[in-house]
């Protein structure tokens, strides 16, 4: 097999023989790369030997599962994942989420869903650093939390607080609009640059994260049957 080093690459974990074809061929008709592995621990090897894009990974694996692969690659780097959970599973959804997981799929999947989601999250993850002027060099400081734009640091006092990639960006959507009410769906559009099909639980994990790992620093209300809010300072 060659590789194309202009294309960007996909590793698809999945031991569903089925499955992993079918998202493979798709996602090479699409103009990706694609390798598979069918073990977790397998696939850990894999993304350390040669760094993919993106990883698409099923929860339930031989060797390792995909909570533990999720750790492992969330401890090498920020390489964004996409999970594929069992249907009707929101326990699956609410860790891979709070693992740091960037989209999940729940299985039976299209997929041509599948591909959608590939191209969004990359596209997200592309826009990172292009997007960066904006941003950059601004701190934004709320009582006892800082955070630095640019930089992507958080703060609460002297002490630095690690954020997914995810929590980071809601908290930033929500300080950039203090004194707002946002909706669920606001934030999904803003933060995940698209909506879910209408699984607005996916804010409310980060936002229980996000109070978890700031304490009495984090700045957002929940706005009951609304949404989420800052409330703005003087
Ligand atoms: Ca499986």
């Amino acid at each position: 097999m060659t590789r194309d080093e202009s294309r960007q690459r996909v590793l698809v974990v999945e031991d569903e023989p089925n499955i992993a074809s079918f998202a493979r061929m798709y996602l090479e008709a699409a103009g990706f790369s694609v390798e598979t592995a069918e073990r977790g621990d397998t696939a850990v090897e894999m993304a350390r030997q040669s760094p993919p894009d993106l990883v698409v990974l099923d929860l339930m694996l031989p060797g390792m599962d995909g909570y533990e692969v999720t750790r492992r690659l969330r401890g090498e780097g920020e390489v964004p994942i996409i999970m594929l959970t069992a249907r009707d599973d929101p326990v699956d959804r609410v860790v891979g989420l709070e693992l740091g997981a960037d989209d999940y799929l729940t299985k039976p999947f299209n997929p041509r869903e599948l591909v959608a989601r590939v191209r969004a999250v990359l596209r997200r993850v592309d826009a990172v650093p292009s997007a960066k002027p904006p941003g950059a060099g601004t701190t934004l400081s709320y009582g006892e939390l800082r955070v630095e734009v640019g930089g992507r640091e958080v703060h609460v006092g002297p002490d630095q607080v690690a954020l997914t990639p995810k929590e980071f960006d809601l908290l930033v959507a929500l300080l950039e609009n203090q004194g707002l009410v946002m909706t669920r769906e606001a934030l999904l559009e803003q933060v995940w640059g698209y909506t879910f099909l209408g699984d607005s639980r996916t804010i409310d994990v980060h936002v229980r994260q996000l109070r978890r790992k700031l304490g009495d620093a984090c700045p957002i209300q929940t706005v009951w049957g609304t949404g989420y809010k800052v409330t703005a300072t003087r």
